[in-house]
């Protein structure tokens, strides 16, 4: 089968925070495990012990970066089984505690979800209020903690917006109370610090394919002593957290993209904020438009711009059709047309959410495509404003 080729090779990818490419790095270190060393590290025999051998390596690498412990990590499918193996896992495991939730109204679907999923089974759920960055009030977190309350879930950043969340504040609050605090960190990984003791949270969601490593990779952090019970029950891997063969190559990818990522952090926000804060005095030099969440700390490459009287479904296609990839916001609501939650929640006016993009810098872009973009922006509203105005 042939693989589906792009219109052309000199597009521009502004749609990272949907996903990132495999980097090469990355492919090398996995290639190996696909072909020959492709074993299951549940085998006696040598093949399976050097599987076994390169997927403890591999969590030792990924532990390395989060200042954690190699046992405290669990391998999974991707972020969403993480998101959904820290919710229900750690409800499952303390439900006799109480039944009571903190979160926010601004967290991905794959957590929102797995909330639903506990109200149904007669949970309590509270979403605590963003401001109009999207930020979390530790005091109104505070107040919505109940005696009652087992677990508190809050993002590190925000997918759409790139908000920043106060964590270390709000994990020690809910550890003044008894309660344990989950944070899904896949947006954040290569941009913000993910060392587990600073951040202070009890368990912490991270997804390979945002930090240019593979898809279907997921990992989840788990400090030592937290109650957690499975979701995939079989032949015990992973600590017996998360049943089911190893995905032996994607693990070797997940650790090799994330020490990767960490090891050139630094330079890569100094160079993606650079391009980002470029690429947005243009943008917010067109009149009618706001920059979403840049009232508060934000992922620096993150830039969700509203524009009055545009359609983004409209503004998207053009851009597609001049060769640009940008989103709506959340490519992992597949296919979601409904108004965002994230910009409901900020408070958007009505007349800015429809016409919201969300553009999100990765490796890749420099100062040429950022111009390009900046330059087809202005035009592009003005065209949209000026074919439909309202
Ligand atoms: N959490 C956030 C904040 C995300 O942006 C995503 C994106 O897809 C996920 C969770 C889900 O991760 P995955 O795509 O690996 O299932």
């Amino acid at each position: 089968m042939k693989p589906d080729l792009l219109p052309s090779s000199n597009r521009l990818y502004f749609d990272h925070a949907a996903t990132t490419p495999l980097r090469p790095e990355v492919v090398a270190a996995m290639e190996p495990y696909y072909a020959k060393l492709g074993y299951n590290p549940s085998s006696l025999h040598a093949e399976g012990r050097a599987a076994r051998a390169a997927v403890d390596r591999a969590r030792e690498v990924v532990a390395g970066v989060l200042n954690a412990r190699p046992r405290e990590i669990v391998f999974t499918s991707g972020g969403t089984e993480a998101d959904n193996l820290a919710i229900l896992g750690v409800a499952r495991a303390v439900r006799d505690r109480g039944r009571h939730i903190v979160s926010t109204a601004i967290e991905h679907s794959a957590v929102l979800a797995a909330l639903d999923q506990l109200r149904d089974q007669g949970w309590e759920v509270t979403l605590v209020e963003v401001d109009r960055n999207g930020v979390v009030d530790p005091e109104r977190f505070r107040a919505a903690l109940r005696p009652e309350t087992v677990l508190a879930t809050v993002m590190l950043a925000n997918n759409e917006i790139g908000t920043i969340e106060p964590i270390a504040e709000l994990a020690s609050i809910a550890h003044e109370r008894g309660v344990l605090f989950h944070t899904d960190a896949v947006q954040a990984a290569g941009q913000l610090s993910l060392a587990v003791d600073a951040l202070g949270v009890d368990l912490m969601t991270l997804s390979a394919h945002k930090f240019y490593g593979p898809k279907g990779v997921g990992i989840l952090y788990v400090r030592g002593g937290t109650p957690l019970a499975p979701l995939i029950v079989g032949g015990g891997q992973e600590r017996g957290l998360r049943s089911g063969t190893e995905n032996v190559a994607g693990i070797i990818g997940a650790a090799e993209a994330l020490r990767l990522a960490e090891e050139e952090r630094d330079d890569y926000v100094v160079e993606i904020t650079n391009l980002r804060d470029r690429l947005e005095a243009a943008v917010a030099a067109i009149p009618d438009s706001r920059i979403n969440g840049a009232g508060a700390p934000r992922l620096p490459n993150n830039l969700s711009v509203s524009f009055a009287g545009v359609q983004a479904d409209a503004l998207l296609i053009r851009l597609d059709l001049e060769g640009v990839a940008a989103s709506n916001g959340s490519a992992c609501a597949a296919g979601s047309t409904q108004p965002s939650h994230v910009l409901q929640a900020i408070g958007l006016e009505p007349a800015f959410v429809g016409g919201t993009i969300r553009l999100s810098l990765g490796k890749g872009l420099d100062a040429a495509s950022v111009r390009r973009v900046g330059e087809l922006l202005p035009e592009l509203v003005g065209e949209l404003r000026a074919a439909a105005p309202v």
